[in-house]
């Protein structure tokens, strides 16, 4: 199903260093109605000012886990906290009567039980959208009211796009709307506040994106897009100005800390861009993420590398003939419920690539029973490697990519001991000794941007 950008809405989701004082959210106001289709604003809680500084939602955190007398200090410099932010806004808001609100609806709860500790964890982002919808005028809907999650507390998509529609939420664009992110309510007579992971306001923003058929999902961020390399790597790795959901999933797999696979999913169901800007430049282009592109910008779109790989290797002597071997040992490993993320191999031998966590306390058994299920004539175990994936379109149909990759990373002295490429080749994965996975990632950085 493809977005219909009914009305070309944008939702735009605001992080919390964007929003952690009076100052910030005035800016980010200002870009809210600088665009009249900005009428979905998604917030998290206020983030760090500083350093030094501690985000809302830690602070509720410790408000919940504090024993009764410690709790009413938190509480009251949470609220100062809130009440400089009302102060510096010049704000008609009243925010004694939020606390309030806050005091009676947790007073309700048990303290010791996860719901007290969701129900806190929240107040942050319910705050701050009561904040911003009284700073532009827009309306505040509670995400409780809508994003619905299962008793088990599973996220429930369907009963959340019948909430919406109950709600009449697309509806409510032309005057402006503020949602809380991060949370919402379970389903069921008791009804609870329950909350995605941390960093979850992203999810929210997404999910109101589809539910309300988004031109675009907006994700305003203290950074300018995504770069094309961690820039603690390589310090001044570009922007990368467009890529496709296949790609940023790839590289998300292989550790660029980019979104939670749950905050694109629903956005890329329905084909709505991601737009991932910076508070700080609102006049720039971020990176756009995007279904399909027609013709790839560069050849590489960026790198990413994880360290902690251990690989299991096969070898036997005519096992291109045998029939069913990779199923034998493919078989051992679902056995264990042990995740393989690579399976390179020659005609007599076959590596198994998986993540060190996997295999905590089942190597021997995994040593044993391949032993036993495919009769190798030796088994070869390697630890501590990083796998380093280059992604890009263009890789597909530019000949020589992966020997320019190999010959860039020899030159450097890196002995490449896995080389895979998949089948869509949108992808190269190597895998290198867990010490060289820095200098491999800039080593190729070099190479294909310079
Ligand atoms: N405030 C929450 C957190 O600190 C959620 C978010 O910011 O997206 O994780």
């Amino acid at each position: 199903m493809k977005s219909n950008g009914k009305g070309g809405w944008k939702v735009a989701k605001f992080g919390g260093t964007s929003l952690a004082d009076g100052r910030r959210i005035a800016k980010v106001v200002d870009i809210i109605k600088s665009d009249p289709k900005r009428r979905f604003i998604i917030v998290s809680a206020p983030g760090k000012r500083h350093a030094e500084d501690e985000k809302v939602t830690d602070m509720f955190a410790h408000w919940a886990r504090a024993s009764t007398e410690e709790q009413a200090s938190i509480l009251e410099l949470i609220y100062r906290r809130f009440k400089s932010i009302a102060v510096q806004l010049k704000l008609e808001i009243d925010i004694d009567a939020l606390f309030d609100q806050i005091k009676k609806d947790g007073g309700a709860l048990k303290h010791s039980e996860n719901r007290f500790y969701y129900f806190a964890l929240s107040r942050g982002e319910w705050l701050n959208a009561h904040i911003m919808a009284a700073a532009t005028g827009f309306t505040f809907v509670d995400a409780a009211e809508f994003i619905t999650f299962n008793t088990r507390g599973v996220y429930d998509a369907t009963a959340t796009a019948e909430r919406a529609a109950a709600l009449k939420l697309s509806h409510k664009a032309r005057g402006g709307v503020v949602i809380p992110g991060f949370y919402g309510a379970t389903s069921g007579a008791k009804r609870s506040i329950q909350i995605f992971p941390r960093g979850g306001s992203d999810i929210t923003g997404a999910i109101v994106a589809s539910l309300v058929g988004a031109a675009e999902y907006e994700n305003w961020t203290d950074v300018l897009g995504i770069r094309m390399a961690d820039p603690r790597i390589v310090r001044r790795a570009k922007k990368i100005a467009i890529m496709t959901y296949r790609e940023l999933r790839e590289l998300s797999s292989m550790g660029a800390n980019v979104f939670h696979e749950h905050a694109v999913a629903p956005v890329r169901a329905v084909g709505i861009p991601i737009h991932v800007r910076a508070t700080s430049a609102p006049q720039k282009m971020g990176t756009r993420i995007v279904t399909g592109i027609s013709k790839p910008h560069d050849v590489i779109t960026g790198i990413a590398g994880k360290s902690g790989y251990s690989m299991v290797t096969l070898l036997k002597y005519g096992m291109n003939d045998e029939v069913g071997f990779l199923w034998h040992a493919l078989g051992v490993f679902r056995h264990l419920k042990i995740n393989v993320d690579h399976c390179p191999g020659t005609v007599d031998s076959v590596s198994f690539v998986v993540h060190a966590s996997e295999l905590d306390g089942k190597r021997e058994q995994l040593i044993e029973k391949l032993q036993d299920a495919c009769s190798p004539d030796a088994i070869r175990f390697r630890a501590h490697l990083a796998l380093i994936c280059t992604v890009g379109l263009g890789l597909a149909d530019t000949p020589g990519m992966a020997g320019k990759l190999c010959s860039a990373l020899g030159s450097k002295g890196i002995n490449i001991e896995i080389l895979n490429q998949g089948g869509s080749e949108i992808n190269i994965v190597v895998g290198v000794k867990e010490e060289e996975r820095e200098t491999a990632i800039r080593t190729i950085y070099d190479a294909f941007v310079g």
